[in-house]
């Protein structure tokens, strides 16, 4: 969500890469290219509602760079959606397919929209016409979307139906996040949430920090959300937190996460009264007395204005972009840690890569298989970026974006400038 009072996502990106080059002494030039996205598509299309009237739409993708391989990331369906916060997340992409070593550049995608206020049937009409939009600059070897707020197997299956009626055959690997019956991989769905699972072992440990007797609040209930709330409640971790975009619920002793699962619809909503659990709004989730606080919903949220209040000792950002510049000092300041998101949510775009790896393949793999390859991948790029931020005396998300631009900075220079 981008208002006039609100930090601007693609500024908070800049900044975030500026302090990374600083510190990599990078060329202005080589940071000149990294600095905007490679190609910015905009469109504005028709979609017939239920009741024979046409509402015109707008969508964006922004491919921000393909050093290291084609272009990978998400399709958010949001009212809140802008040009600069898709920028922003485009930007993310290319750090963190970088972090985690897949061989992706990074992209985003958006429609302005509130899906909720569409039937079954607009949101089927409009993702296939988004996609076909989208048509002449996607492909499984150039730019392969993926599900984000908003969007979700099902209209990753449409897109992935559309994109092959305009081909004349099934192309499984155009999109990621697809249902496992047309080409989806095993462990997809869960793949953001148990990265944030691993992330959040891997700081606890060095910590010294038991999972069992951690108090945990997760701000969003949805795909990340709700298995990062599920994973961590079946660790051990006392959830004692949950919220969805209508607010949150609290229980000191820890909330019954399974229950509240089982009340949650497709769009991460949590319906009903659930027993033992008070309710408290999303602004309190921030600031909750908890150990580690899990923001997994979307950007601003831990802000200048609030981060003084915040109790939690660890951030682990399952979202994009939960927290500003600002508040970071601050929270470095009074000695919080923060899991950048680009390192904790990785692990989304991690299984999507097997996922695509598999398609191209037609060979699938089980279960276990992907959630092992994921903790490998998770746990490698967190030692990484954590011996890295202690050699050199960097908060994890600077040493987490110089190890991302180090690698993107480096293809570059391999491959050359064309001509
Ligand atoms: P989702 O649409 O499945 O769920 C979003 C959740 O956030 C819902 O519970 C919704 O009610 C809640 N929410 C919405 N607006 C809110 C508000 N203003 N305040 C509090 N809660 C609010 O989305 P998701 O896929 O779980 O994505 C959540 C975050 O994780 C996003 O930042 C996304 O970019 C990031 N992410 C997602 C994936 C993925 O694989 N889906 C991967 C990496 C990162």
């Amino acid at each position: 969500m981008t208002t006039h009072d609100e930090p601007n996502p693609y500024e908070s990106a800049l900044t975030q890469l500026h302090a990374a080059a600083e510190i990599l002494h990078l060329d202005s030039g080589v940071l000149g290219g990294l600095r905007k996205p490679h190609r910015e598509f905009t469109v504005n299309f028709p979609v017939e509602m239920d009741d024979g009237s046409v509402r015109t739409f707008t969508g964006y993708r922004v491919q921000h760079n393909d050093a290291r391989g084609p272009y990978k990331g998400g399709i958010r369906y949001s009212a809140h959606v802008s040009l600069d916060e898709v920028r922003a997340l485009a930007m993310w992409m290319t750090w963190k397919c970088a972090i985690v070593n897949l061989p992706y550049g990074g992209a985003k995608g958006g429609v302005i929209v509130d899906p909720a206020e569409l039937s079954d049937c607009e949101l089927e009409n409009l993702s296939r016409r988004f996609i076909s939009e989208l048509e002449p600059i996607i492909g499984p070897d150039r730019d392969i979307p993926a599900p984000d707020m908003g969007t979700n197997s099902r209209v990753m299956a449409w897109m992935m139906d559309t994109y092959s009626m305009a081909h004349g055959h099934t192309v499984r690997a155009v999109v990621t996040g697809k249902p496992v019956q047309i080409g989806g991989s095993e462990g997809r769905f869960e793949a953001t949430g148990r990265g944030v699972l691993f992330a959040t072992e891997e700081i606890a440990k060095r910590r010294g920090d038991s999972l069992d007797e951690l108090r945990v609040a997760v701000q969003g209930f949805g795909q990340v959300g709700s298995v990062a709330a599920r994973l961590l409640h079946e660790s051990g971790a006392r959830v004692v937190t949950v919220s969805d975009a209508a607010g949150g619920y609290y229980n000191g002793n820890g909330l019954d996460i399974p229950a509240l699962i089982a009340r949650a619809d497709e769009r991460g909503m949590i319906q009903g009264d659930p027993p033992g659990a008070d309710r408290i709004s999303n602004a309190e989730v921030i600031e909750i007395d908890c150990d580690y606080l899990i923001p997994a919903a979307i950007e601003n949220v831990i802000l200048e204005s609030n981060a003084d209040r915040i109790e939690a000792g660890v951030i682990v950002e399952a979202a994009n972009g939960p927290t500003t510049p600002a508040a970071e000092a601050i929270l470095l300041d009074r000695g919080r840690t923060i899991v950048p998101d680009v390192l904790a949510n990785a692990g989304g775009v991690s299984v999507s890569y097997m996922e695509w790896v598999q398609d191209l393949q037609s060979f699938f793999w089980e279960e276990d298989e992907v959630n092992q390859r994921l903790a490998r991948i998770m746990r490698k790029a967190f030692a990484q970026v954590w011996d890295s931020a202690e050699a050199r005396g960097l908060s994890l998300r600077d040493a987490a974006n110089v190890l991302g631009v180090e690698r993107v900075v480096s293809a570059t220079e391999l491959r050359g400038i064309f001509p």
